[in-house]
């Protein structure tokens, strides 16, 4: 997915909560009502919700209103549905709260509804297609497993792992891509809050499409990027068009490969953003070992995670640690478990900078 959008219109307000789950663990539909039957049946009913906003995404019906309202039969028309059937559907948005509809029938987008459009500076449409997409959405229904055994419930459903199913799967692979990269894309305040001025050689381990290290380039003019990756994502027709620019000027360079092998040597800068909470603590380890083994005594790492409370197990990192059980061996962590992951690969943990909902965990070389 192509992102038009200037860097400064997707730039977001750090304080804003995100919309999802996978993305920093708030619930929605969690919200306290004063009513305890009225708040669990909400909570009950809410697969049709993640289901309904995924097939509103795919059907691309608030693109559709963005030039004004439509009766459900101008709309069924426009994305090809069976009109009755969509006139229920959009019956039900309008009850989430993503539609509104006036006495002629008229049915326009609420700004949260908005949120779901491709061209949205701040859209969440990537993460909508995502998150009710099979490789998410049936793995959830295995949760029970997940829970009692303790084994990724992707596994159970599929008979592989996640990123190895991604690997033969290229539309999946591209959903989740996309995903990952409209978040990548949008973290200015992360960017802003590290300075990258003295760097020669950035690394992104596990970077994608490559659109945060563009950001890092942006305001890094004197440095190269390397960006890494599995084969695969880097050969995705898509894969590095964020990048393209900086790849072009010959400011970045991409390499695949495996990072339980080896990273890219060289660098002076690894940044790692959540690759870390995808993986066990030994494999984390065998990661960071790496990234450690392919950079000089004076490097950096840079892990930009979500970092756990440890007093209480309640917060927003525990819906996204949720999802860690449910398709990858990870989960997120606290800054002391971070602590330990990095002595045990040489690295000292330098500071924490919390930015927004999450935070820059700087390791140096001990
Ligand atoms: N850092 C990016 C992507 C995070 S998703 C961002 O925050 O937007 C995790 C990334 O790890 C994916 O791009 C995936 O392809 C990559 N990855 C998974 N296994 C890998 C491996 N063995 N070697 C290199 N990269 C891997």
């Amino acid at each position: 997915m192509t992102d038009k959008t200037a860097p400064e219109e997707r730039s977001r307000d750090a304080s804003r909560e995100p919309l999802n789950d996978m993305e920093d663990g708030s619930v929605p539909a969690s919200l306290p009502t004063a009513d305890p039957a009225e708040t669990l049946s909400r909570l009950l009913n809410g697969y049709q919700a993640t289901q309904a906003l995924h097939v509103a995404a795919r059907l691309g019906i608030v693109d559709v209103l963005q030039d004004g309202p439509k009766t459900a039969q101008v709309l069924a028309d426009r994305v090809g549905a069976h009109e009755p059937s969509l006139r229920r559907f959009l019956g039900f948005l309008t009850t989430l709260g993503l539609l509104t509809h006036d006495s002629e029938g008229h049915f326009a987008a609420t700004p949260v509804g908005a949120l779901l459009r491709a061209d949205h500076p701040e859209s969440e449409r990537p993460w909508a297609l995502l998150l009710g997409a099979p490789p998410i959405w049936q793995p959830w229904g295995e949760l029970y497993e997940a829970v009692v055994s303790g084994r990724p419930a992707f596994e159970r459903v599929y008979g592989e792992r996640f990123f190895t199913y991604l690997g033969h799967n290229p539309e999946q692979a591209a959903l989740f891509n996309a995903a990952m990269s409209s978040d990548s894309a949008n973290v200015a305040d992360i960017l802003d809050a590290y300075d990258f001025s003295g760097s020669h050689t950035i690394v992104d381990v596990g970077g994608g499409r490559g659109a945060l290290l563009r950001g890092i380039l942006e305001r890094a003019p004197q440095a190269k990027g390397i960006l890494f990756d599995l084969p695969a994502v880097l050969a995705e027709a898509e894969a590095g068009l964020e990048a393209r620019e900086v790849v072009l000027t010959g400011k970045c360079e991409r390499v695949g490969g495996d990072m339980f092998q080896s990273v890219p040597a060289g660098g002076d800068v690894y940044v790692l953003k959540r690759i870390v909470h995808d993986w066990s603590d030994a494999e984390a380890i065998q990661i960071l070992r790496n990234c450690r083994q392919a950079m000089s005594d004076q490097g950096k790492l840079l892990l930009i995670e979500q970092v756990r409370q440890p007093a209480t197990q309640a917060g927003p990192a525990t819906a996204t640690d949720l999802m860690m059980l449910v398709l990858v061996t990870g989960r997120e962590r606290t800054e002391e478990e971070f602590r330990g992951l990095l002595a045990a690969a040489g690295f000292g943990l330098a500071r924490v900078i919390p930015v927004g909902w999450r935070s820059i965990i700087e390791g140096v070389c001990v």
